[in-house]
């Protein structure tokens, strides 16, 4: 699903490059037509009426709300050279995501805390929400999600360890089902040193907010 395309590298000395890497989509566009006639034929086996005047352009805001859901913005991860050797953990917290659960076609929303052990290169910090947005507009299970956003930032950071930590509130859990209003489910994966270190582990959870 995703094509990474390198950029040479910028800069002005051989020893500071700025690095580029243009991340976007393989998927074609949403087909928004079609998509707006299955809704109204979704609403007819719902049993109510699309051409009711409330109704009349209902088809085509959900068509356009989902398809701005399943479609991430491209983006440039920008890399720089880790001058100063900074060999503490960088950490965000609180990135905010919305994503769309594979199941029910409901959104489930929450933050991921998102930290690397930097090595050679640290990236733009911006950077780190953008993966999250990436993989979280796409019809997705939590699991799913916090792997692919460690998994990526492993093989593209070449960091010495990567950590991310999601917690989410599911609709399909909170509104419907065991109605469990409130209650937040938690993942997380690690790689690297943040993995097999048991202190730099402890470090991040803890900076993550999980005490274990
Ligand atoms: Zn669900």
């Amino acid at each position: 699903m995703t094509t990474t395309q390198p950029e040479p590298p910028t800069g002005t000395e051989p020893t500071a490059p700025v690095r580029r890497l243009r991340v976007v989509h393989e998927r074609g566009e949403p087909d928004r037509e079609a998509a707006a006639r299955a809704v109204a034929d979704l609403l007819v086996a719902l049993g109510r009426n699309p051409a009711d005047g409330h109704l009349a352009d209902t088809p085509r805001r959900v068509a356009d709300a989902y398809a701005e859901l399943l479609t991430p913005p491209p983006f440039d991860l920008t890399t720089f050279p880790n001058d100063e050797g900074y060999d503490q953990l960088v950490l965000a917290r609180g990135i905010p995501f919305g994503s769309l659960c594979q199941h029910h076609l409901l959104p489930f929303r929450g933050v991921a805390h998102v930290g690397y052990l930097p090595g050679a290169r640290v990236s733009g910090l911006s950077k780190l929400a953008r993966v999250v947005e990436w993989f979280a507009r796409d019809l997705q299970v939590q699991e799913r999600l916090t792997v692919q956003v460690a998994d990526w930032l492993d093989q593209h950071l070449a960091a010495d360890g990567v950590g991310v930590v999601i917690e989410a509130d599911h609709q399909c859990m909170s509104l419907r089902g065991v109605r469990a209003a409130g209650s937040r489910t938690v993942t997380w994966a690690l790689r690297g040193l943040l993995r097999d270190d048991a202190r730099s582990r402890q470090e991040f959870l803890a900076l993550a907010g999980l005490t274990s």
